[in-house]
């Protein structure tokens, strides 16, 4: 595996690559791995030659208060993650690589990134779009992998992809769960005990949503309060949002007809959380 950290070196690899008629997968992260970054790998592995994994903590998509200076990092760790897995190369650009001095360029997609996490995190799907954009563009992958764990990123960058004419096609993934049915996340190393035991509730909250669906509730409202009942049955939450909408335009339907989406973000102390689960009828 090889470990670039300039956009010339994995220009390189990626050229390489291509003169011998490869294909590439590429699969963008932030690092500090677990299963569901390795399973992206894994099935980017089984669907292109040579596998490219981008590790970068992308400032453009903190905000002023979020987390970016106490993101989760273990670089040797992830290095030795994605080895084990076929990983061709991991591309860990540094800020001045990525954004040089007078930077000024930004990619957005308009209108799907108001609602949810863009509602909570102004500026965030601006970050995500402008540097996915740039790792297309670096890369110039012939699939890109996502999980379906930030379900709104993933619709937006299909958007981007659809709207920009961009080159890869994007293949979103499952979301991994631990045991007792959390969502896997680099932020959960931030919960002390007492959270991580409560933590599962969210889970459970959309299993019982995907329950009363399948028994027939259609009253968006109804599903929406009981999900949130659920989740406030637990100690030292605050809902930052719980929402049903429309799959992939992210309307808010009265009754629930076609694909729709529960999304939710929740802060057990600091640490904020979002998981979803998608229903068709
Ligand atoms: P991150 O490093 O958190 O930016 O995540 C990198 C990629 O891994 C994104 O496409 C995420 O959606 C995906 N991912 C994160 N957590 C999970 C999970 N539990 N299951 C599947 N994919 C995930």
């Amino acid at each position: 595996m090889q470990v670039c950290h300039t956009i010339r070196e994995i220009g390189e690899f990626v050229q390489n690559a291509r003169a011998v008629g490869k294909t590439i997968g590429l699969v963008p992260t932030m690092g500090y791995f677990h299963a569901g970054h390795l399973s992206l790998m894994r099935e980017a592995k089984k669907m292109c030659d040579v596998v490219v994994v981008s590790l970068y903590v992308n400032p453009l998509q903190f905000g002023p208060k979020e987390d970016l200076g106490e993101y989760p990092r273990d670089f040797e760790r992830d290095c030795a993650m994605a080895r084990s897995v076929g990983v061709g190369a991991i591309f860990a650009p540094g800020n001045a690589e990525m954004y040089p001095a007078g930077y000024n360029s930004f990619v957005e997609v308009a209108g799907i990134t108001d609602k949810l996490c863009g509602l909570s995190r102004p500026g965030h799907f601006r970050g995500v779009t402008t540097v996915v954009a740039k790792l297309f563009n670096i890369v110039r992958p012939d699939q890109a992998f996502f999980g379906q764990k930030d379900a709104q990123q993933a619709i937006i960058i299909e958007k981007m992809v659809r709207d920009l004419n961009m080159g890869p096609e994007i293949v979103t993934l499952p979301i991994m769960r631990e045991a007792d049915g959390l969502a896997m996340s680099s932020r959960n190393v931030y919960l002390t005990e007492n959270q991580r035991r409560a933590a599962p509730v969210l889970y459970r909250s959309l299993c019982a949503f995907r329950e009363a669906v399948a028994g027939g509730e259609r009253d968006v409202a109804k599903l929406r309060r009981d999900i949130k009942e659920m989740i406030l049955s637990a100690p030292g939450v605050q809902i930052d949002y719980v929402e049903i909408l429309s799959v992939p335009g992210l309307e808010p339907p009265d009754t629930l007809t076609g694909k729709c989406i529960a999304a939710l973000a929740v802060r057990f102390g600091k640490t904020r959380l979002i998981d979803n689960m998608v229903v068709e009828v």
